[in-house]
């Protein structure tokens, strides 16, 4: 069974007052005890002196030589009322009573007198307590010779009273400063034990990790600064496991992003692989069919037009792929340089105006006249790669819009068209390398779902966003913002 500290404490403090109450009180009494003997002692010792000169004054005078030296000292009692402050009696040398004197007339009752008395008659001096009275017997001597026995009865009743009340005081106020102890210790020992118990919650609460619910001690002691070190310990386990968590959320993050990276690798590499195949099969089959049919020129004229448009393709594809693992992998070098927007995309324009009239589009711009730092390369290709999508999924007699506007320290550039639109599940998965919504349309364009996946990489590197907004038959709506 556990016993707690606060009863432990209790108990030893009671104790301790007990045994030192104990000690006191035997000890005090012992001396009262013994004190009081030898007070007794010398008065009936006294007495007795008293006596015995006043007999020995007496015997020396002359007169009285005939006369028994017992009869003188029997005598001698009754003449003189200041040696009577006793009762006293007088035995002669052979134990017979001579005369006594009684406060009450009666007497004694000492059953060992006849014992006592033969000791006195052998010149001894001895005493006897019974019921409040000391008897004492002593030899009354003359020239070296015993003439008589005396007897003294001595009560010492009042001073036994004097003692039984000193005793009674000692236990009362004895057993009083026990329980006050008490008391005091257990108001003492639960202050003590309170803050114990702190420190011990503090130390349990520490185990479980519930850091906010450590408490200080406030004292000014050990015992204060055994709680101030468990908080600083506290605190410091506790920062230290935050530090320990925050490592383990960026390692798992770590863990995570290396995961995924790993993931969209490999699909990316399926999908290089399969997207390559296509064009290579393409072109083996017509080269076989050459082959095989040497004369016929229409073949000859068809398979060299698509084995050079397939070859385009996987240009333009391992193009593509190569500038996205670059981005991916290296850290792209920014050439920024200080740019007009509206000469860069005009120009772009310009430049792809005969495809867009080509496709029977018209084409709309509203550019301001910004001056921005920025990576020309990049900028000019984004935009190439919208405008192109912008022609590639437009329809007929379509247009295409194009905006760039500075708003604070935002630009934005918009390019939106009145094409066939991207429904909404498919709209978070275009900017996904390899993604294409009608995968047959899209490779009848000549498209292998990387230009998005590009524009939106060499966007980001740039600290920009890119933002889609379609409505499936309706257009889609591009726009890009940096901030300067
Ligand atoms: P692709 O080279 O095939 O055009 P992109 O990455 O540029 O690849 O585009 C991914 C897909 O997003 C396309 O296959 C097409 O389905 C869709 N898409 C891109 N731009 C538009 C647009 N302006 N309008 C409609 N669909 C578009």
């Amino acid at each position: 069974m556990k016993i707690g500290i606060k009863f432990k404490l209790i108990a030893f403090t009671g104790s301790l007052l007990l045994v030192v109450i104990l000690f006191l009180s035997v000890f005090v009494l012992n001396g009262i005890k013994s004190y009081q003997d030898k007070e007794d002692e010398a008065i009936l010792f006294k007495q007795k002196d008293m006596f015995e000169q006043y007999f020995s004054e007496r015997s020396s005078l002359g007169n009285n030589g005939t006369r028994d030296k017992a009869e003188l000292a029997r005598g001698s009692i009754f003449n003189k009322p200041w040696l009577r402050t006793i009762p006293a009696s007088v035995y002669d040398t052979k134990g017979e009573l001579l005369s006594g004197f009684k406060v009450d007339g009666k007497l004694n009752e000492n059953k060992e007198k006849n014992t006592m008395i033969e000791y006195a008659m052998q010149g001894k001096v001895s005493f006897a307590k019974k019921d409040g009275v000391i008897y004492f017997y002593s030899p009354i001597k003359y020239k070296n010779g015993i003439v008589a026995i005396l007897e003294l009865e001595y009560s010492v009743k009042e001073s036994a009273l004097f003692y039984d009340n000193i005793k009674k005081m000692f236990y009362g106020t004895g057993f009083a400063a026990l329980i006050f102890g008490v008391i005091l210790g257990i108001i003492y020992f639960f202050n003590l034990t309170r803050d114990i118990y702190i420190m011990k919650d503090s130390v349990e609460n520490i185990q479980r990790g519930n850091f906010h619910k450590i408490q200080l001690a406030n004292r000014n002691d050990e015992l204060g600064e055994l709680s101030k070190g468990i908080v600083f310990m506290s605190n410091t386990i506790e920062k230290n496991i935050e530090e320990l968590k925050v490592e383990r959320d960026s390692l798992n993050n770590a863990i995570d992003k290396l995961k995924k990276m790993d993931k969209e690798q490999k699909e990316f590499i399926g999908n290089v692989t399969h997207e390559f195949k296509t064009p290579i099969t393409i072109i083996k089959a017509y080269a076989e069919l050459i082959g095989m049919y040497e004369n016929d020129l229409c073949l000859i004229n068809d398979g060299t037009t698509n084995i050079s448009k397939e070859c385009d393709r996987l240009a333009t594809m391992v193009d593509k792929v190569l500038n996205l693992s670059a981005l991916e992998k290296y850290d792209f070098e920014i050439r920024k340089k200080e740019v007009n927007l509206k000469e860069i995309i005009d120009e772009i324009c310009a430049r792809i105006m005969g495809k867009i009239k080509k496709n029977d589009l018209t084409f709309k711009s509203n550019i301001e006249d910004i001056i921005v730092t920025i990576d020309e390369e990049s900028l000019r290709h984004v935009i190439i790669n919208l405008i192109d999508n912008a022609i590639k999924y437009n329809r007929p007699s379509g247009s295409i819009d194009i905006e760039c506007h500075k708003n604070g320290n935002k630009i934005t550039i918009i390019v939106a068209d009145t094409g066939i639109g991207i429904c909404k599940e498919d709209l978070p998965k275009i900017f996904e390398p390899f993604y294409r919504v009608e995968s047959h349309r899209s490779r009848e364009t000549g498209g292998a779902g990387l230009g998005l996946a590009l524009v939106k990489k060499l966007v980001e590197k740039q600290q920009g966003t890119i933002n889609v907004d379609s409505k499936l038959n309706e257009g889609t709506i591009f726009s890009i913002e940096f901030s300067i």
